[in-house]
């Protein structure tokens, strides 16, 4: 029965390599060149999830090299069209799967733009952390009469490794709850898109206070909106929890360690810490490892429930267009590369 051992081991790397893909997908978008940029662009061409990157070389002759992902947006796909390939991901929250959502990226490449939207929104510039809440109130509403949902969220800050909780106000804080994951943050019920609004201001609010006149603080942090869904199946009266944590990380630049000192080398420091700690989480729970490093980051300890298991993760990787900008994005594209299925896929088969 050599034979049919063999049949059975092809099987069972077939699926391990199906799990891989259904649970970690990777998006790569493509930031539009501003108004008043003319620089020449670095990315060569995109076909469905492919995307070629031309680098240039000292001798004149151009690089090409292409990175494959589940999907590539270029710079004109619409946040309708983002969404759209989003949102079974975030439904399934209502059926009890915890989802995580990251925005990667160098600073300025667009992964506020993606979460939140641009700074004078308007309904069809909305992000996906909008979308995402209307999309659940909406779909929630539609299973009205079989079930009954309770959505919460919770919006904090991870600036060198300190937890800050964004939704603090008096008010919030005599109606809040306890938190799930962090203890301390305040978690508020929210019915409508309008209570999210009025949320995410606040937040926004919060988030800008902490900044320091010298520089920007918010590309230096991560920054988190997390929203539980209880739902009860009203015939059988199951409970139904899921939770999805949609993640704007702090800038991946890299800072050139002779240039910075002080305060901004610290947080260098951190963001670099942070953001190979999530690699290797993702790597390690893709090649089911039996150990995953969860506690090497704040990060990650935060999100322990989110990834991993049952759980469902996208990466929205952000790239500029701008020439200049050609040593980030690809640097940026092979992280991205590192976390996704693809890749490690392969390396398992090799094994
Ligand atoms: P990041 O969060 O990565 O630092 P931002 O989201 O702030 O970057 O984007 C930088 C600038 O580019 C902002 O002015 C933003 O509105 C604009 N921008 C980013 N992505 C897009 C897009 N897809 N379409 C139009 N403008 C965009």
């Amino acid at each position: 029965s050599g034979y049919h051992k063999v049949l059975e081991e092809n099987r069972k790397l077939y699926n391990q390599v199906q799990d891989l893909k259904g649970n970690i997908r990777v998006y790569c978008r493509v930031r539009p060149f501003l108004p008043g940029q003319g620089s020449p662009s670095t990315v060569g061409s995109i076909d469905e999830g492919n995307i070629t990157i031309v680098t240039p070389s000292k001798s004149g002759k151009e690089g090409r090299k292409t990175f494959s992902f589940n999907k590539v947006f270029g710079p004109s796909a619409t946040q309708d069209e983002v969404f759209l390939d989003t949102q079974p991901l975030i439904r399934s929250v209502l059926d009890g799967y915890n989802v995580c959502i990251f925005a990667y990226g160098q600073t300025g490449s667009g992964k506020t733009y993606t979460m939140s939207g641009p700074k004078n929104m308007t309904e069809q510039t909305q992000g996906v952390n909008y979308r995402a809440l209307g999309d659940l109130f909406k779909f929630a509403e539609q299973r009205r009469g079989a079930f009954i949902y309770d959505i919460a969220v919770q919006m904090i800050e991870i600036y060198n490794e300190q937890v800050r909780d964004l939704l603090v106000t008096d008010e919030i804080r005599n109606n809040s709850q306890n938190g799930l994951n962090v203890p301390d943050a305040s978690l508020v019920r929210v019915a409508s898109t309008m209570d999210v609004m009025e949320l995410m201001n606040v937040g926004q609010k919060n988030r800008a206070v902490g900044a320091t006149a010298l520089n920007d603080r918010s590309s230096r942090s991560h920054s988190c909106l997390t929203v539980h869904v209880q739902g009860r199946d009203l015939t059988s009266g199951t409970i139904l929890r899921g939770c999805m944590h949609l993640v704007d990380l702090a800038g991946s630049e890299r800072v050139d360690k002779s240039e910075v000192t002080g305060e901004r080398l610290k947080e260098a420091q951190h963001i670099n810490k942070s953001l190979s700690a999530l690699g290797d989480v993702i790597a390690s729970l893709a090649q089911k490892n039996a150990h995953v490093p969860y506690r090497n980051s704040k990060l990650t300890q935060l999100l322990q429930d989110s990834l991993g298991g049952q759980a469902k993760t996208l990466m929205f990787v952000h790239i500029s267009p701008e020439s200049d900008a050609v040593g980030e994005t690809i640097s940026t594209l092979k992280f991205a590369e590192r976390v996704s299925t693809v890749e490690l896929g392969a390396a398992r088969l090799n094994k």
